[in-house]
């Protein structure tokens, strides 16, 4: 065996698994490499073999043996079955305190059914969240390991160094147990899914509001992004606003098909927002509008034919305008975060994952795709108080929500008015409403409850549960 120990292997070389290689070369790590079907590790020697120390190996067996021990081995495959396929192969190789890191997109009860069954053969299974896609896997993604602490202390270092870097702090830290990491990246997706929703908003109420071109409202983008909304998704958007298609000359957003795709995370989030019962509203819009996008056949029965009775937008103040759209925007932004802290906090105290929000918000400040400037204003809110029950409720956010809450409600009434369909920014208003009312319908709701069901409520005035015999003589019993 000529062949150095390599420090860290990683099996699955597509465009993910190849970067995530390159990077750990470049960063001086010598990297085992295996693929599926072997034209792939030959190619990413054959392109990048002078970036580094690669270890290629044809088989899941030689790969193994060429990695030093405690092994390493990042799964960077297809999520799903073709991850458990992987993992299945190389098990039977590795040896006790081995460490198999699952960076794919793996759901998070999935990651923690591997863990266990890992753990139970004396290996360590890390399963982290990786976000920045091609891009951040080379140069330096946000990476959100999950797993044991015991596995951190030896992996952590390798993955910290690679990952991105915000004023020389690393986008890499302990998630917490098991399925902890993948949960994390999960809700980042979702928060992703609520941030893409709302620009698209604001654009939309920015054309339809002031008639602006797409070249114009990129620039609106690009003076957004030189304050409180910097952010990787703004500056993207003024760059795909200004984008003009060759083919017709027209802006590339206008011949682009209207109707959004997902690949599930959003989904997954709210999906688990319902089993925890945790109001991720913002997030839950955005997923349901890129459902409403592609309801093809409902769309096309409904265009044209239900009537808006509506009235065109009426902008006197061109420049108040888009601040109104700029401040409606923080605010509904800073309502999705809350709420995808909030589920963040839920999951943990539910699985025991003690996770650390702040630090989760300074993992996110660079590598991934909601990197933002304001993401140090929640890392600063949860240093103040890290059982801060409700971030809207930190004192810089109810500074900075409170600033706009005026203009996001002209905002969200111009748009209903003009028949123009805000689903994130509205339900991100009625949930800042509804979290700050004293009182709120949901004791008539009760009160119903008990009508048809003899569910029960409790009162305002003293403790205990009481039923009331609705369909007798109405009295009031102790429950
Ligand atoms: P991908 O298209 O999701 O998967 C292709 C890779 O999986 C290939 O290496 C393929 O091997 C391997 N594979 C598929 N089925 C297999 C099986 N049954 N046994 C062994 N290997 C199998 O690749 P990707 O886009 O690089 O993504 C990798 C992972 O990262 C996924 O979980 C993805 O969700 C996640 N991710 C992707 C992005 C992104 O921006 N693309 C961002 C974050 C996370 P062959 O070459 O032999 O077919």
């Amino acid at each position: 065996m000529s062949a150095p120990a390599a420090q860290i292997g990683v099996t699955g070389l597509a465009v993910m698994g190849r970067n995530l290689a390159r990077n750990l070369a470049r960063h001086g790590y010598t990297v085992a490499v295996h693929n599926r079907s072997y034209a792939k590790t030959e190619s990413l020697v054959a392109d990048h073999g002078d970036e580094g120390t690669f270890v290629p190996s044809e088989s899941v067996e030689d790969f193994v043996a060429s990695l030093a021990r405690p092994r390493k081995v990042i799964v960077m495959v297809k999520a799903g079955g073709p991850t458990d396929a992987v993992i299945d192969e190389l098990v039977p190789l590795l040896d006790e305190g081995d460490i198999v890191i699952d960076a794919g997109n793996a759901h998070f009860p999935d990651t923690r059914r591997r863990e266990a069954a890992l753990k139970a053969k004396g290996l360590h299974f890390v399963g982290t969240g990786v976000s920045g896609g091609e891009e951040g896997a080379l140069n330096g993604p946000s990476i959100m390991p999950g797993g044991s602490r015991e596995s951190y202390e030896v992996l952590g270092p390798i993955l910290e160094d690679i990952s991105a870097k915000v004023d020389g702090t690393p986008c890499c830290t302990y998630v917490g147990p098991d399925g902890a990491g993948h949960f994390v990246k999960m809700v980042h997706n979702g928060i992703e899914y609520a941030d893409m929703q709302l620009i698209a908003e604001a654009y939309d109420l920015l054309k339809q509001g002031l008639g602006a071109s797409a070249a114009e409202i990129a620039d609106i983008f690009r003076t957004w992004n030189e304050g409180d909304l910097e952010s990787f998704l703004i500056e993207i958007t003024a760059e795909v606003l200004s984008q003009v298609d060759a083919e017709t000359g027209s802006a590339f957003v206008d011949v682009v098909l209207d109707q959004a795709e997902q690949k599930g995370t959003g989904r997954w989030t709210v999906q688990n927002g319902l089993d925890l019962g945790v109001p991720i509203t913002g997030i839950a819009e955005a997923t349901f509008a890129r459902a409403l996008s592609g309801s093809v056949p409902q769309r096309t029965a409904a265009v044209g034919t239900l009537p808006a009775h509506a009235q065109a937008f009426d902008v006197t103040d061109r420049e108040a305008f888009i601040e109104d759209v700029r401040l409606a925007l923080y605010a509904s932004k800073v309502v999705a975060y809350s709420q995808g802290f909030d589920q963040i906090a839920a999951a943990s105290a539910e699985n025991d994952w003690a996770i650390d929000r702040g630090a989760m918000a300074r993992i996110w400040r660079g590598g991934c795709i909601i990197r933002a400037r304001f993401l140090n204003r929640i890392t600063e809110a949860y240093e103040r108080d890290a059982d801060l029950p409700l971030l809207l409720a930190d004192e810089y956010f109810t500074g900075a929500v409170g600033n706009g809450v005026q203009a996001w409600r002209r905002v969200v009434s111009q748009a209903a008015l003009a028949g123009v369909p805000t689903p994130a920014f509205s339900s991100s208003l009625a949930y800042y409403d509804g979290v700050r009312a004293e009182r709120l319908p949901a004791s008539l709701i009760q009160a119903q409850r008990d009508f048809f069901g003899a569910h029960t409520y409790r009162r305002t005035d003293k403790d205990g549960t009481f039923h009331t015999d609705w369909s007798g003589d109405r009295t009031e019993q102790p429950a």
